[in-house]
C-alpha cells in the first residue's frame, strides 16, 4: 500500500508535501520521496529508504524548490523493497520532465511490461508503476492528456495517481475507484492526498473526493476536469475502512471512525460474549471497534493491551520469525486489568493468525480466566491484487482452516468474526460499491496468477462457507 500527496500553486510545495507524507506514514514505511517542480518546469527530487522523518533533512527540503510537488510513501506490493522502486517515478519525457506517484496495483503489469521490454523499453525498477510511464512516453497521441489517456486505457487494476508533466499536475482515479484520493484547497493553491488526515495537517479544506474514473489537471491555479475514464462498476476497497486508513480520515465519503464503531456494534450483535468481565481492543486499529462492541453489549471497556508506538506495523517486516518476535515488542498486557477475568479481545482482521495467537498466549500468561476473540471483519481468504499487502493464499489461515480449527490454533475459548453482510452494512451506503475480494474471492478484475478455474473454485468455496 502507499500514500500519495500532491501540491499545486503553493510556495515551498515540498515543505507541504513533507507534512502530508508525515500524515500518510501509516500507508507505507519502506521508502518515501518528493519531487518538486520549479517555475521553469525543472524537477528537484529526493527519495530514500525508511521513514519520512529519517529521509528528509531541513537542507534537503530547502533544495526541493518550486510551487508544484508530488510525494509518495511506499511499502511494496509489487516489486521488492529497494531504492530503485521508491517513488515518485521520474522520467525525461519528450513533453517535459515527468514524475509519477501511484497508490494501487496494476493487475496486468506483467504482460504489459514483457511487451514493452520486447519492443525495446529499458526499465529502471521492478515496480508496476513504471509501466505507466513507458506507456505514456510511447503513445502516438498528440497531446499529453491523450497520451495519458492512451496509457490508462491499457492498464487494469487499481490506481490513484498524481502525475506532473512540467508544471501541470494530474490527479487520476481508476474507473473502479479502489483507492481514495481527495482534492483540497489551500490559499490560492490546491493539494491532493490519499486521505483527508493529510489535508488537515497542512490546514487545507477538503473540496471533494475524486470519484471512480475521474481525472483532472491543475495548472496556474486552474482546475480542468477531463472527460471521465470509460465507466466500470465502482469497487471501493472495504479494507481501507476496516484497517488501512486512519480513523480521523474521511474515505469514500465515510468517516473511518464511524465505520469502525459500527463494525464493533455489528460484531456485538452477531457474536456477543455474555458474562465476560471486560472488552478491550488490539490497539490502535481496533480501538473504535471495541468501543462499538462495548456500547452494544454493555460489557465494560478496558485498556488491556498497551502498544509500543516506536515499532512499525508488524506485517511490514518480511520473514515469519521477525514477525513473531515483533508482536512481543509491539504489545504488552496490563495484568491488573486481565488477571482472573473473562475477557473479550477485539481485533480488526484475521490474516495469518500470528498476531492473535501470540496475543492470546500473552493474555493467558497475564492471568485471564477466559479469552473470547472477536474480529470486526470476515476472515481474509484470498490475496489482494489491488494494493493491500496480504500474503499468498497459502499463508492465509482462513483459506484452509475452519473456524473451529482456527479457534484451537489461537487457543481461545470462543471465536467470532463479523459476516460480510454485517461488514458492508457498517461500511455504509450501497454494498455493491465495494471490493471485498479478500473476504469473498469475488475479484472484480482478472487477477495475475490465478487461472479462471482456480478463481471459480475459490469463489465457490466461499459461497459454501457462507
Ligand atoms: P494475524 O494475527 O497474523 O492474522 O494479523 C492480524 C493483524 O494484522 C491485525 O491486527 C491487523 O490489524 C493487521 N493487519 C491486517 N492486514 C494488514 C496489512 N495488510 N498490513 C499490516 N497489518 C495488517
Amino acid at each position: 500500500m502507499c500514500g500519495i500527496f500532491g501540491v499545486s500553486g503553493l510556495k515551498d510545495a515540498a515543505q507541504l508535501a513533507y507534512l502530508g507524507l508525515y500524515a500518510l506514514q501509516h500507508r507505507g514505511q519502506e521508502s518515501a520521496g518528493i519531487v518538486s517542480v520549479d517555475r521553469d518546469g525543472a524537477p528537484h527530487a529526493h527519495r530514500g529508504m525508511g521513514l519520512v522523518n529519517e529521509i528528509f533533512s531541513p537542507e534537503t527540503l530547502r533544495s526541493l524548490i518550486g510551487d508544484v510537488a508530488v510525494a509518495h510513501t511506499r511499502y511494496s506490493t509489487t516489486g521488492s523493497s529497494i531504492i530503485q522502486n521508491a517513488q515518485p517515478v521520474m522520467a525525461n519525457y519528450h513533453r517535459g520532465p515527468l514524475a509519477l506517484a501511484h497508490n494501487g496495483n496494476l493487475t496486468n503489469a506483467r504482460e504489459l511490461r514483457d511487451d514493452l521490454v520486447r519492443r525495446g523499453s529499458i526499465f529502471q525498477s521492478t515496480s508496476d508503476s513504471e509501466v505507466l510511464v513507458h506507456l505514456i512516453a510511447r503513445s502516438d497521441a498528440r497531446s499529453p492528456d491523450d497520451q495519458i489517456l492512451d496509457a490508462l486505457e491499457r492498464v487494469e487494476g487499481a490506481y490513484s495517481l498524481l502525475l506532473t508533466i512540467g508544471q501541470t499536475l494530474y490527479a487520476i482515479v481508476d474507473p473502479r475507484g479502489f483507492r481514495p484520493l481527495t482534492l483540497g484547497a489551500l490559499g490560492r493553491g490546491y493539494v491532493l492526498a490519499s486521505e483527508t488526515c493529510a489535508l488537515d495537517i497542512v490546514g487545507a479544506t477538503p473540496i471533494r473526493e475524486l470519484q471512480p474514473g475521474e481525472w483532472l489537471k491543475i495548472r496556474d491555479g486552474n482546475i480542468t476536469d477531463l472527460p471521465p475514464l470509460p465507466r466500470k462498476e465502482s469497487r471501493r476497497c472495504v479494507f481501507e475502512l476496516i484497517y488501512f486508513s486512519r480513523p480521523d480520515s474521511t474515505v469514500f465519503g465515510e468517516s473511518v471512525d464511524r465505520v469502525r464503531r459500527d463494525l464493533g456494534r455489528e460484531l456485538a450483535r452477531e457474536h456477543p460474549a455474555p458474562g465476560a468481565d471486560c472488552v478491550f481492543s488490539v490497539p490502535d486499529s481496533a480501538n473504535a471497534m471495541a468501543l462499538g462492541f462495548a456500547e452494544v453489549s454493555g460489557t465494560k471497556l478496558e485498556h488491556g493491551l498497551i502498544r509500543n508506538h516506536y515499532v512499525g506495523r508488524t506485517f511490514i517486516n518480511p520473514g515469519q520469525s521477525a514477525r513473531t518476535a515483533k508482536v512481543q515488542i509491539k504489545f504488552n498486557p496490563v495484568r491488573g486489568v486481565i488477571s482472573g477475568k473473562s475477557v473479550v479481545v477485539v481485533d480488526d482482521s484475521l490474516v495469518r493468525g500470528t498476531t492473535s495467537r501470540n496475543l492470546v498466549q500473552m493474555i493467558r500468561h497475564a492471568g485471564a480466566r477466559e479469552v473470547h476473540f472477536r474480529f470486526a471483519s470476515p476472515p481474509i481468504k484470498g490475496p489482494c491484487y489491488y494494493g493491500i499487502d496480504t500474503p499468498n493464499r497459502s499463508e492465509l489461515i482462513a483459506s484452509s482452516h475452519s473456524a473451529e480449527e482456527i479457534r484451537q490454533h489461537l487457543g481461545v475459548d470462543s471465536l467470532g468474526y463479523l459476516s460480510l453482510p454485517g461488514t458492508l452494512r457498517a461500511a455504509g451506503g450501497d454494498p455493491d460499491r465495494f471490493c471485498h475480494a479478500c473476504f469473498s474471492s469475488q475479484y472484480p478484475t482478472v487477477v495475475p496468477d490465478e487461472t479462471p478455474a482456480e478463481r471459480e473454485a475459490a469463489s465457490l468455496a466461499h459461497a459454501v462457507s457462507l
